[in-house]
C-alpha cells in the first residue's frame, strides 16, 4: 500500500481575517481588522454576546475566544467589534475550497474554515508535498487576500494536528516518524478529540502530554475513560487514524425525518406535538454522529399534495433539540395555512463536524443544561427504544429517514 497524503488547510482567523478583506477590499476601510485590536462578536449595542475571533494584538491584550464582550472590553476599551457575518463567510468559504479543489477533487469540508484534501497520487511529478503545498497557500493569498496553515501528513489526525502547529501562513509536516518529536511534547488537551473533561481526567491520572497517552497502558486507560473512546485518543497520541477523506456530498445532505400522518392535523398544538418527535429523532442523529447543523428546513403537505417549505440559517450550528424546534416551531407557522397537515418534515443541513466547528468553540450555561437533558433522553432511549418518550406517536403512521 502507498502511503497517502493528506493536506489539511485551516483559514488563519477567519472570521476575522475575511471581515478584513471584505472590509478593505468592498468598503474601504483603511485600518486592517488583523493589525489592530478588534474582534468578530455578538450585538455590541447591547455589549451582550461572545467573542467569536479575536486578532493578534487583540490576542496580545489577553482577550480570548468565548468570553464575553463585556469582559473584552474591560482589557481594550477601544477595541473594534464587528458582528458576524455568515453569508461572508459562506462566500469566503467557497472561494478558498475553490482554489484548493485545483489541486485534488477529494476534499472534505469540516467546517466553514477548515478542509481536508486527499493529495495522494496528486503532487506533481518532480515536486514534493512541502512544495506543493506551499503553492496553494501562496495561491490563495493572493488571490483571495487571507492566509491558511497547511499541515501534511500521511493522515488526516496528524494533518489535522500539523495544521495547528506555529500559525499564521505556514506549512507544516507531521509524519509518524516525527511525532515523537513534534507531538508527544505538547500538552495532552493538545490532542484532537481529547475534550475538557477527558483532559482534567488525564492530568488526576499523571498524563500531562500527549507523548504521556500515547505510552500508557490501554486497558488501564479504557477503564477511565471507557472503551471506544479510550481507544480512539490512544491510537491519536500514536498517531494512528485509518479514516478516509470524504467527500462532502456526504455531511451536506443533512439529517431529515419526515411523517404522513394517519389523519390529517388542522391544529398548531398538534402539530407541534408531530414536530417534536421529528426534531428529537434528527437531534439525535446529530448527537449520535456528532455533527451539528446551521440550517433548519420544515416541509409540509396539505391533504391535496401541496407543499411548503421554509427554512433559516441560524447564527450557531446547533445539534441541541430545544433550539432546533424552537426555529421549526416558527418556521412551520411561516408554512401553516390553516388546512389540514398530511405530512410534516423536518431537516437540518449545513453540516459541520462538531469538535472541528470554530463557532461550536463556546457554550453558555443554557446551552450545557439543555445538552445535559439531551444525553440524558438519548441514553434512556438507547436503552428502552425510540418510542420510550416519543411524545407524538399516536399520530405516526409512516416515517421516513434520510
Ligand atoms: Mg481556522
Amino acid at each position: 500500500m502507498t502511503e497517502r497524503v493528506i493536506f489539511h488547510i485551516d483559514v488563519n482567523s477567519a472570521f476575522l481575517s475575511w471581515e478584513a478583506v471584505y472590509g478593505m477590499k468592498e468598503r474601504g476601510d483603511i485600518v486592517d481588522l488583523r493589525e489592530a485590536p478588534s474582534i468578530i462578536g455578538g450585538d455590541e449595542a447591547t455589549r451582550h454576546g461572545i467573542v467569536l475571533a479575536a486578532s493578534m494584538p487583540a490576542k496580545r491584550l489577553g482577550i480570548r475566544t468565548a468570553e464575553t464582550i463585556r469582559e473584552a472590553l474591560v482589557k481594550c476599551p477601544n477595541l473594534i467589534i464587528k458582528p458576524p457575518m455568515r453569508p461572508l463567510y459562506e462566500k469566503y468559504s467557497k472561494a478558498f475550497v475553490k482554489e484548493a479543489l485545483e489541486y485534488s477533487n477529494v476534499y472534505e469540508q469540516f467546517s466553514i474554515d477548515e478542509i481536508f484534501l486527499d493529495m495522494t497520487g496528486k503532487i506533481e511529478l518532480g515536486k514534493t508535498p512541502v512544495e506543493t503545498a506551499y503553492k496553494l497557500k501562496d495561491q490563495i493569498q493572493n488571490k483571495l487576500g487571507f492566509t491558511v496553515n497547511i499541515g501534511i501528513s500521511s493522515n488526516k489526525l496528524l494533518a489535522k494536528m500539523a495544521s495547528d502547529f506555529e500559525k499564521p501562513n505556514r506549512v507544516h509536516t507531521l509524519f509518524l516518524d516525527e511525532i515523537r518529536e513534534k507531538m508527544w511534547p505538547l500538552k495532552v488537551g493538545d490532542l484532537f478529540s481529547v475534550g475538557k473533561s477527558t483532559g482534567k481526567k488525564l492530568e488526576v491520572l499523571g498524563i500531562h502530554t500527549i507523548g504521556d497517552l500515547a505510552q500508557m497502558d490501554l486497558k488501564l486507560l479504557q477503564s477511565h475513560i471507557g472503551k471506544k473512546h479510550g481507544r480512539r485518543i490512544h491510537q491519536f497520541a500514536n498517531g494512528i487514524d485509518d479514516s478516509k477523506v470524504e467527500s462532502r456530498g456526504d455531511i451536506n445532505k443533512g439529517y431529515g425525518h419526515s411523517i404522513t400522518l394517519s389523519r390529517d392535523i388542522s391544529n398548531e398544538n398538534e402539530a407541534g406535538v408531530v414536530l417534536l418527535s421529528l426534531v428529537e429523532k434528527v437531534a439525535a442523529r446529530l448527537r449520535r454522529d456528532q455533527v451539528k447543523g446551521d440550517c433548519v428546513v420544515v416541509e409540509l403537505r396539505d391533504k391535496d399534495f401541496h407543499r411548503y417549505t421554509h427554512q433559516r440559517k441560524l447564527d450557531v450550528p446547533t445539534d441541541i433539540t430545544d433550539e432546533i424546534m424552537k426555529t421549526a416551531r416558527e418556521l412551520f407557522l411561516e408554512c401553516y395555512k390553516g388546512t389540514p397537515v398530511r405530512l410534516l418534515g423536518v431537516r437540518v443541513t449545513g453540516i459541520s463536524k462538531e469538535e472541528y466547528s470554530q463557532m461550536g468553540l463556546f457554550d453558555n450555561e443554557k446551552k450545557e443544561k439543555l445538552r445535559k437533558l439531551d444525553a440524558s433522553l438519548d441514553r434512556i432511549r438507547q436503552r428502552y427504544g425510540n418510542d420510550s418518550i416519543q411524545r407524538g406517536s399516536i399520530f405516526l403512521q409512516s416515517g421516513k429517514e434520510e
